[in-house]
């Protein structure tokens, strides 16, 4: 007898390296496997009878093998083609190199196939259809993985199924109640191989339930943290009285509840949301400041090495007049330079380190780190935020973005985090004047960006390409760099784009930061970050191959200084959504109201992108439409967190492993 609780490995076929596949996906016991759901379902109820068959699609047919015959082609590769006929007309079902199949088929019998119907010299045919004595029904299609069939995991499912009797219920029966809900098991199974539609509905609604429970427990797991035991409460005001700048309202409330977090002595979990050029990188200096002073050491993480660079350089800056060192690690630095980093990093002897990815590598040791921050944060997963989290005992967190939630999104995305909101741009800023272009006006831009060289501003051009494709009519960055060096002569224009080597990137970044060049023609390279407040002009090629959110932050690289700042959208398609896209830029510079925009326009699995909290993509948007009953599971999550903080009663023991399985790899819930 199987049990849940057994590892994958006992499944017939599964060898040791199915299982090191499986366990790769996260599928390490049966438990695991069952909960490993279909994304989507063949229909192999009804047969099409093969004069309606219609080429392109996936369907399914039924008929007697008439001939099987087994002819040679190419270097002793066996073609097996078989006729069949449902009593009115025939149809030819081919397979290369499969010889099984002609051992497996019977003249004279009955078979269904399955598979996508294609066409030879004007006939139908199919070509490596799966076949099957009866009728199968709804035939689950499961997320794979390299070297995982689609075959393998429909015979390793089917022969769990009998494990499922021992599935516990996770939900407390007052939020089943008068819901009518299945129970778990049926659910189970019904979502692995449905008897119908029906069956398969009521599964599907049972599951979300289980999901969205077992998240929010997870999130709020996460977000109660921990007694760190290390009160901060080193005095920031110093820092920012010696800032050149006065703090905007925003910025010091943001501040403020981020310097309550640290000098509680409970550990910080919070997001700071603040659109590009709302300043959240000097409302994390106070933090850094205020952690440092306090004895401990701070790490900042950046999406992108040209950002870590540039906020070493802004950090050293300000914390120089305060005694705190700074350093980065980068994967591109020299194995001797990292090595002499990484042991002043362990020795304490610096403060706060900046870094890319490379932060969360092994081998990167504190000797006393107290927060962790990263920037543009939806570029990071949670899990790789909690690995860097993991290298400290309990250090406050801090997760800073320019893309604005909407609340209710929040919950599902950032249900683990408290958030702390700029909602205010620094004095004296102008709004963008943001137009929309179609190619034939391309004089207009160049009489704009003239004017505006004249008067001494630099400009930013960003292209969708590096090189000229022959597949897309995009502009690309190498030809529009062609020709505008040859437009601006007397001016210096210059290429970035992320093929070049990083020291070439760096070079070209810090004379465009100095005022040498001119016009940056560019990749998508520059979209975060990068602080130049001369710049004044923003063109974006073919707009219509970003999306809103990415164009939003495209602009928010201009308009940074006093100057009146220009974003030029140039569209090489006049496609609806193009046009429609383009009209929420101009016409708004609100980041919150474009994220809401973006989301309607894109849907939430575009938006988020994949894994950004364990949660299979496949449901994402599914739960993102369940938003009420996400409500109602989080008041359950919190009731039962109450009464069992870390789910160690025995009746919490199912739930917990659920938890632990959606986290998997988090070190934060100590489960
Ligand atoms: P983002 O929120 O996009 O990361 P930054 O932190 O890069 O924004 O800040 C953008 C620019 O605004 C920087 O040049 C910064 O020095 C400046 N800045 C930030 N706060 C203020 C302020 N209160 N007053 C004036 N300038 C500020
Ligand atoms: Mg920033």
């Amino acid at each position: 007898m199987m049990h849940l609780s057994d590892e994958v490995g006992i499944l017939k076929g599964v060898g040791p390296k199915k299982e090191a596949r499986l366990n790769a996906m996260g599928i390490r016991t049966i438990e695991d496997l069952v909960h490993h759901y279909p994304r989507d379902y063949e229909d192999r109820r009804t047969p099409v009878a093969i004069a309606d068959l219609t080429v392109g699609k996936s369907q399914l047919v039924c008929g007697f093998v008439k001939d099987v015959y087994k002819s040679p082609y190419r270097r002793g590769k066996q073609l097996t083609k078989i006729t069949i006929t449902d009593g009115m007309n025939l149809l030819g079902i081919v397979y290369f190199n499969a010889p099984y199949v002609a051992n497996n088929l019977k003249v004279g019998e009955e078979y269904y196939f399955y598979g996508k119907v294609g066409e030879n010299r004007g006939q139908k045919q199919m070509a490596h259809p799966e076949f099957a004595k009866g009728i199968e029904g709804l035939v689950p299609v499961y997320p794979l993985t390299k070297g995982i069939g689609q075959n393998d995991l429909r015979k390793y499912e089917k022969a769990a199924m009998p494990a499922i009797s021992e599935v516990e219920e996770i939900l407390p029966p007052a939020v089943t109640e008068g819901k009518n809900l299945c129970t778990l098991a049926e659910a189970l199974r019904n979502i692995h191989f449905p008897e119908d539609e029906d069956g398969l509905n009521d599964a599907r609604k049972r599951i979300i339930y289980d999901e969205l429970f077992t998240m929010q427990l997870g999130l709020l797991m996460m977000k109660r943290g921990k007694v760190s035991g290390k009160a901060h409460k080193a005095d920031e005001n110093i820092f920012i009285d010696s800032l050149p700048y006065k703090l905007t309202d925003a910025q010091a409330r943001a501040a403020g509840e981020i310097c309550r977090d640290i000098a509680s002595d409970m550990a910080m979990n919070r997001l700071l949301q603040g659109d590009v050029g709302s300043g959240k990188t000097v409302v994390a200096e106070v933090a850094m400041y205020k952690v440092v002073k306090s004895g401990a050491q701070a790490a900042f993480m950046a999406p992108t090495d040209l950002l870590m660079k540039q906020h070493y350089e802004n950090m050293t800056r300000d914390f120089a007049p305060h005694g705190i060192t700074v350093g980065y690690l980068s994967g591109r630095m020299s194995a001797a330079e990292k090595r002499d980093t990484l042991e002043r990093l362990a020795a304490g002897e610096i403060d706060i380190i900046v870094g890319t990815h490379a932060l969360i590598q092994e081998g990167v040791e504190f000797d006393n780190l107290g927060l962790v921050i990263t920037d543009e944060q939806h570029r990071f997963g949670v899990n790789q935020r909690m690995t860097l989290k993991g290298k400290g005992a309990e250090p406050d967190i801090l997760v800073m973005t320019a893309t604005p939630i909407p609340r209710t999104l929040a919950v599902v995305f950032y249900g683990d985090l408290d958030v702390s909101v700029i909602d205010e741009l620094p004095p004296g800023r102008m709004p963008i004047d943001t137009h929309y272009y179609s190619d034939r006006r391309r004089m207009e831009i160049y009489k704009r960006l003239t004017s505006q060289l004249d008067a001494g501003r630099q400009v930013y051009v960003v292209c969708p390409l590096i090189e000229e494709s022959d597949a897309l009519e995009c502009r690309s960055a190498t030809g529009v760099y062609e020709e505008l060096s040859d437009f601006y002569r007397g001016r210096s224009v210059a290429l970035l784009h992320g093929e070049m080597k990083q020291d070439e990137k760096d070079e070209v970044m810090e004379r465009f930061a100095a005022g040498e060049i001119d016009v940056l023609v560019s990749t998508v390279v520059i979209e975060v970050g990068i602080d130049v407040a001369n710049a004044t002009v923003m063109i974006i090629e073919n707009a219509e191959r970003f999306g809103l959110a990415q164009l939003h932050q495209l602009r928010g690289r201009v308009g940074r200084g006093s100057h009146q700042s220009y974003c030029m959208l140039i569209l090489g398609s006049g496609s609806d959504v193009a046009v429609q896209r383009a009209k929420v830029l101009a016409e708004s510079t609100d980041g919150f109201y474009i994220a809401e925009k973006d989301l309607d326009l894109r849907g939430p699995g575009e938006v988020f992108g994949t894994r950004q909290h364990g949660i299979p993509d496949n449901h994402l948007t599914d739960m993102i439409s369940h938003i009420d009953i996400m409500e109602e599971l989080r008041v359950t999550a919190m009731e039962v967190l109450s009464d069992d903080p870390a789910l160690e009663k025995p009746e919490n023991a199912a739930v917990r492993r659920r938890v632990q399985a959606l986290f998997s790899g988090d070190t934060t819930i100590n489960l």
